[in-house]
């Protein structure tokens, strides 16, 4: 009857409210730990042009195994982004990428330019542009082997005046600035008057389907011509398929990101992948 219903309904939500709750807590001690522990890794995923389907670059994502079971990005990111702990883990992450940076160059090895993502609350934390730039400086990187990945919410709030800022400090040093899962938020081409950035990356579900969708390939087709204009390039993620990547190319986006090219990788095997494609170039330039 109603009356249980009602029951059964409050009961089952305060359970799944506090299972969220439990899990949240489960989350934070997960990454406290981590961070005190060394158990944050990078993978690398690679990027390339798309005209020339040349390596250009990595994008850098934070990786998290916990007793060896892998805890994705989306869900322990937003916890630390809560909690407090993003500026401690966004560091982390640019040190890991500078010496993976470090380690390839003086293997012989040109990893192209390290895209790093960077989260709201980092971006706005007070002497974040300095804090890049001394790591920077201890690490022997040039400012133009960096791009910054960062979604419209770091754009969004009160201190607007703060967040040009910091995009004219950073931008002045040399670093790039791309504006990742563009598309998603709201209000992304009042985003694209009012800063200044360098590229825009289209997210993934208006790649995934290219093949089907006329709407997504007018999408696509039209933020192109929108950057070009702009003088901003165009990064297509997810590219999983041959037909996705075709399309991508004929729309006029520049380079492409996604499984049909590489997953993302270890350092080890990010490694192996630039010595293989660079000892390859050289051979057929040889
Ligand atoms: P993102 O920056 O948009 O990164 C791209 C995501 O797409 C990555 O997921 C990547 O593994 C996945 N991906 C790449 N190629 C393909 C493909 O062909 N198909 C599909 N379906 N997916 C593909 P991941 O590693 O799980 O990261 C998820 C999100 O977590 C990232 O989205 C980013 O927003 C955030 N994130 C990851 N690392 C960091 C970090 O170091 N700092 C911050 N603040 N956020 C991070
Ligand atoms: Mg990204
Ligand atoms: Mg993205
Ligand atoms: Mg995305």
């Amino acid at each position: 009857d109603a009356k249980r219903n009602g029951r059964g309904a409050w009961r089952f939500f305060d359970s799944s409210a506090q299972k969220r709750i439990d899990h949240r807590e489960r989350l934070e001690a997960i990454v406290v730990d981590a961070l005190a522990n060394e158990g944050f890794t990078i993978a690398l995923q690679p990027i390339c042009s798309v005209t020339k389907q040349e390596h250009v670059g990595f994008e850098v994502l934070a990786r998290l195994f916990h007793d060896g079971i892998f805890v994705p990005p989306d869900q322990f990111i937003p916890v630390a982004e809560e909690q407090g702990h993003i500026p401690a883990i966004g560091r982390l992450v640019l040190e890991k990428s500078f010496a993976f940076f470090g380690e390839m160059k003086n293997h012989g090895l040109h990893p192209g330019r390290l895209a790093v993502n960077v989260s709201p609350a980092q971006f706005r934390e007070p002497g974040f542009a300095e804090e890049v730039q001394d790591l920077l400086f201890r690490y022997c990187i040039a400012p133009t082997d960096l791009v910054l990945e960062i979604t419209e919410t770091a754009l969004i709030g009160r201190s607007k005046e703060l967040v040009e800022k910091t995009l004219c400090r950073l931008r002045a040093m040399g670093i790039s600035i791309s504006l990742d899962d563009f598309g998603t938020g709201f209000s992304s081409l009042s985003h694209l008057r009012d800063f200044s950035v360098d590229e825009i990356k289209v997210d993934k579900s208006f790649v995934q389907d290219l093949e089907a969708s006329a709407g997504d390939r007018a999408l696509i087709k039209g933020l192109v011509e929108l950057a070009h204009c702009l003088d901003l390039s165009v990064v297509a993620e997810g590219v999983e398929t041959l037909a996705q990547f075709e399309y991508v190319r004929d729309l006029g986006v520049d380079f492409a990101q996604g499984f049909f090219h590489a997953r993302p990788l270890s350092p080890r095997e990010a490694e192996e992948f630039l010595s293989q494609s660079q000892t390859s170039s050289m051979l057929q330039i040889g």
